[in-house]
């Protein structure tokens, strides 16, 4: 029988133990860095199906299944939840006050865990590494790298190529894939620009901070309206201003922090060139008694899929839930920080999307045009992924693409 059909039926029996463990990590989500029960829960399913499991950045958790010659696929799963209280009602709500899987993590976990225990079970099916990969704190931008500064990539089988999904709302039962940029690098910049403090009464002995501040704001909105390329994806928001504290006193410095999304490294850089400038020429057109200082931080790397790599893995969904399941999506404005460990080992990798909505629900959101407002969106207070078709559908995705490259072709 086909590989790829008896796999959407195998997976599908999984479904058993699966809806109560996601269930189980819904009910008790845990902070960045701090996945304690969530990674030793996964340690223990992996060791149990014959994984050598082995542990990086302290709560990162990797399963290593070596089945002859052939090779090496890296899947990873992130596993942290958020500061968020839960709202959704869902009788395997958050029971830990103000922390919610508010992202799908819990279903990326059980899905790649899925995906694990089918390989597992059918080592006959295939040939190669099998390396199931479970990074904390996803969220803060600090994961992967914790799980790469602790001897990740000196410390397991070096892969060919590396996968990873995310849950989104988009319609239940499919899968969105596409070959260059699928999600934003991000960088957010703290600017602390500074002037001469003085008595609200007596501008003329002060240089004013807030007014430069006004300035610098106004002038960075000319970075993508006039300096970036028409069409070229960027986006830069100032998310804060502060300065100052009372109305009679004009304050001695100013900060501002900025957020920047982009999907190239050249209109990357060409802002960061443009930001840096513009908040010069303003500070030494107020006449600034000192430098402004930049400090960058949360900066999420491009994710940018392998076109061939992502050729093969998407004929590898079409093949097992049909072309109507697969679509082509547009790149997401979202950050991610998974293409940190591909990039540590110079592999391609391949990032798709999986959708969590049923479809009677996303088809009439998408009738009325009412998707961006009613269909509650990851970090959401309300966001539920529909638990059976995604989780099916997720773990599917992770087994299919493993086997896109690591399937015995007889
Ligand atoms: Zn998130
Ligand atoms: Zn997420």
């Amino acid at each position: 029988m086909d590989l790829m059909n008896s796999l959407r039926d195998g997976i599908a029996q999984e479904l058993s133990w699966q809806i109560p463990l996601y269930e189980q990590f819904h009910r008790h989500p845990e902070l960045g860095l701090a996945e304690h029960q969530t990674s030793a829960a996964v340690a223990a399913k992996l060791a149990g199906w014959g994984f050598d499991v082995r542990h990086f950045g302290g709560t990162g958790v990797v399963g290593v299944l070596a089945n002859g010659t052939g090779p090496g696929v890296l899947a990873r799963a992130d596993m942290d939840a958020l500061p968020v209280t839960e709202a959704t009602g869902a009788s395997y709500a958050s029971t830990i006050p103000g922390v919610m899987h508010a992202c799908a993590h819990d279903m990326h976990v059980v899905a790649l865990l899925g995906a694990a225990k089918y390989l597992a079970d059918h080592r006959e099916a295939w040939r190669g590494t099998y390396i199931a990969l479970f990074q904390p704190a996803e969220e803060t931008a600090a994961g992967s790298q914790a799980m790469l500064d602790d001897g990740l990539a000196a410390g397991i089988p070096r892969p060919d190529v590396a996968l990873a999904q995310h849950v989104m709302p988009t319609e239940a039962g499919t899968i969105g894939t596409t070959a260059g940029p699928i999600l934003s690098a991000g960088d957010s910049i703290r600017i602390t620009v500074h002037g001469r403090g003085a008595h609200g009464s007596m501008p003329h002995k002060a240089v004013d901070p807030v007014v430069l501040a006004a300035s610098i704001v106004l002038r960075l909105q000319t970075v993508v309206s006039r300096e970036t390329t028409p069409g070229e994806f960027a986006v830069l928001t100032v998310g804060s201003v502060s300065a100052g504290a009372t109305a009679n006193i004009i304050p001695d410095r100013a900060e501002l922090l900025l957020n920047l999304r982009t999907y190239s490294t050249a209109t990357r850089s060409q802002m960061i060139t443009a930001i840096e400038r513009i908040v010069r020429g303003e500070c030494a057109a107020a006449g600034s008694p000192q430098e402004p200082e930049f400090e960058y931080y949360d900066q999420y790397p491009l994710t940018s899929n392998d076109a061939e790599a992502n050729t093969r893995v998407t004929a590898a969904f079409t093949q097992t839930f049909g072309a109507d399941a697969v679509y082509r999506t547009h790149p997401q404005t979202a950050s991610e920080d998974f293409s940190r460990i591909p990039d540590a080992f110079g592999i391609p990798y391949v990032y798709w999307v999986v959708g969590s909505v049923p479809p009677d629900i996303y088809r009439r959101a998408v009738e009325t045009g009412t998707v961006d407002t009613d269909i509650p969106a990851n970090h959401s207070p309300f966001f539920l992924p529909a638990e059976d078709a995604t989780l099916r559908m997720a773990t599917g995705a992770q087994a299919a693409a493993a086997l896109a490259f690591l399937a015995r072709t007889v």
